[in-house]
């Protein structure tokens, strides 16, 4: 019967048919529930069984009658009462499971839910052990600074999150700490350690770090702080635990000797903490020698050179918005006509506090702190500017812009930036040519290579800068795809073995001229220089011999058709 239902379910069969007795007693199974009986009765099927009147099916049924033939009239009772007496079926094991069902998945779903709940109060209690026992290897307890393990970690965390932030680290003692505590009391001293760690954490940013490293001595990460953030320092923090005990009517000044030390380059590349603070530690035992404490740094060249970088970098993007970065040009000749051909854009930073800057002083540093994409996009938006309006007035100039590989790296894209920027000034792509510098080139980029074609597609002149500088090798000329070369002025400076070099000039020049590249020399800084060039077929030029780089008011006013009616 079950496989008949099994079939029926599976809508193999139309219907079953059988006796109303059998069907009384198997739908006592409780997952027979859904099935419908209809009496024969109501249908008006007559069904008859019978068979061919064949040999085999004639010895079938004597077979048959045999069996039946050979049942008991007891047998036979038993049948039929066994069907006729609603014989009550036995739950098997499934049944059970079907009839209750619903209780046991309610079962089996708390089961889960309490197991769940256990396991995360088990993973709670882990965790929360584990915070316990962190929060006392990584802080101190009786001020609540970072430990000296917990400092470890934080400073490599800061450093790897905030690569370009010019950090110190400062090692601070107390001096004649332990008159404190005979003096003052114990309680008195330790209370004067939270203090100051309250003081220090209320003043410090997130990106700053404060631990108690042993008994009165703290260490300190922080930005490199300016003239003012020294001030506030001071005013903020040193200053309230110097005169902690004269606010409280005692006559006693705390003394603080600190050691500061610089971190370099190479400290966010490789970061040992403890070799940091031996050096800010090395420091401040010399500030302890001295009668009034203070502080030294241990590697001054690196203070200074930090404070160039926190005044440069820092001061950035303002000095975007206040219009301290401008753009100069120097005008590029061709010696044989007397003409100006264009002009080289250079950019000049006329800083808040430092004064006129040149690019040698600030290009490097926005270089490492990766700025110099935005000092970049300045340039050329405004030399596109300057571009579009001197169309306007109808004079078609070319100018020169610098692309640092820096810019090629931060924009994977940068053929694209020049197109919308001459798209947007409404200029054609020959009026801008692109220098990339020739060290570029001599680390084999491959997006460099890209760019470099993708530049070209658009129709602007790549030329390679400083060429001869240092990095170029011969072949490279014959591998890299780049319409110009910039002849660095190495070859002119060279006044020692100038013969020489006129030679090694005149052979390069045959040769760019065999490739069919372009060249312009610069540098060019006497008429000797300029008449040199001129004999061995250079003809283009750039150097103080001619002009100096000038504002755009001055540039803009020059006669182009003439370089000997320049200003002198
Ligand atoms: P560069 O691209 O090779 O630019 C030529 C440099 O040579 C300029 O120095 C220019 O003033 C200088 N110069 C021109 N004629 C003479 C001469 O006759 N004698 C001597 N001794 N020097 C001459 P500057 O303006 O100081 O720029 C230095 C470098 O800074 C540039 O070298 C360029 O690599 C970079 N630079 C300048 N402006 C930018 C900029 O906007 N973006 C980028 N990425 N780099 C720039
Ligand atoms: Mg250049
Ligand atoms: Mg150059």
């Amino acid at each position: 019967m079950s496989k008949c239902v099994e079939a029926l379910r599976k809508d193999e069969v139309d219907a079953l048919l059988h006796n109303s007795y059998v069907w009384s007693y198997v739908l006592q199974k409780p997952s027979y529930i859904d099935l419908h009986v209809q009496p024969t009765t109501m249908l008006s099927i007559g069904f008859r069984v019978g068979a061919l009147d064949t040999p085999k099916n004639q010895a079938l049924i004597e077979k048959l009658n045999e069996g039946i033939a050979m049942i008991s009239d007891t047998q036979r009772q038993a049948v039929i009462l066994d069907y006729t007496s609603r014989k009550l079926y036995k739950y098997d094991v499934q049944d059970y499971l079907y009839a209750d069902r619903y209780v046991f998945i309610m079962c089996a779903i708390v089961i889960v839910l309490v197991a769940l709940h256990f396991l995360a109060k088990q993973q709670q209690l882990k965790k929360r052990t584990n915070n316990q026992i962190r929060q006392m290897i990584d802080y101190d307890s009786l001020t609540g600074a970072l430990s000296m393990a917990g400092f470890r970690e934080k400073v490599k965390e800061l450093l790897l999150e905030n690569p370009s932030t010019p950090y110190i680290i400062s090692y601070n003692n107390i001096k004649n700490f332990k008159f404190i505590n005979d003096k003052m009391g114990i309680n008195s001293a330790d209370e004067l350690l939270c203090f100051w760690v309250e003081k220090s954490l209320e003043y410090f940013s997130d990106k700053e770090a404060m631990a108690r490293i042993y008994a009165d001595q703290f260490a300190v990460l922080c930005c490199l702080p300016d003239d003012n953030g020294f001030e506030a320092m001071e005013t903020n923090v040193f200053k309230p635990v110097k005169e902690y005990y004269i606010n409280q009517g005692n006559d006693y000044e705390v003394q603080i000797c600190s050691g500061l030390y610089v971190l370099t380059p190479e400290d966010y590349k490789n970061i040992n903490v403890d070799k940091m603070l031996d050096c800010a530690r090395l420091a401040e035992k010399k500030a302890h020698l001295s009668v009034t404490g203070g502080y030294e740094v241990y590697n001054v060249d690196q203070w200074e050179a930090g404070r160039l970088l926190s005044d440069i970098c820092g001061h950035f993007s303002t000095a975007v918005k206040q219009n301290e970065i401008k753009v100069w040009y120097q005008p590029q000749v061709n010696y044989r006509t007397g003409e100006i051909i264009g002009a080289e854009a250079l950019c000049r930073w006329n800083h808040e506090k430092l004064g006129w800057l040149s690019p040698g002083q600030f290009i490097p540093m926005l270089e490492q702190t990766g700025l110099i994409y935005d000092l970049d996009c300045l340039v050329w938006e405004i030399v596109c500017k300057d571009i579009h309006r001197w169309n306007e007035q109808g004079f078609k100039r070319s100018i020169s812009v610098n692309l640092s590989r820096f810019d090629i790296e931060k924009n994977k894209n940068i053929s694209k930036h020049f197109k919308n920027l001459i798209e947007k000034y409404d200029i054609e792509p020959s009026q801008l040519r692109i220098e990339i510098t020739e060290s570029a080139y001599a680390e084999d980029n491959e997006l460099l290579l890209e760019t470099t074609a993708q530049l070209q597609d658009i129709g602007f002149e790549v030329e390679m800068d400083d060429f001869g500088s240092g990095y170029s090798s011969l072949n490279m000329l014959t591998e890299i795809p780049v319409d110009g070369i910039k002849l660095d002025y190495v070859f002119l400076k060279n006044t020692k073995n100038f013969e020489k070099s006129k030679i090694v000039v005149k052979h390069i020049l045959q040769m760019l001229r065999n490739l069919n590249y372009k060249y312009i020399a610069e540098g060019v800084e006497t008429k000797e220089h300029a008449d040199f060039l001129i004999a061995i077929d250079c003809e283009r030029m750039q150097g103080f011999y001619f002009y100096k780089p000038m504002p755009v008011e001055e540039f803009e006013i020059l006669d182009f058709d003439n370089i000997n009616n320049r200003p002198h």
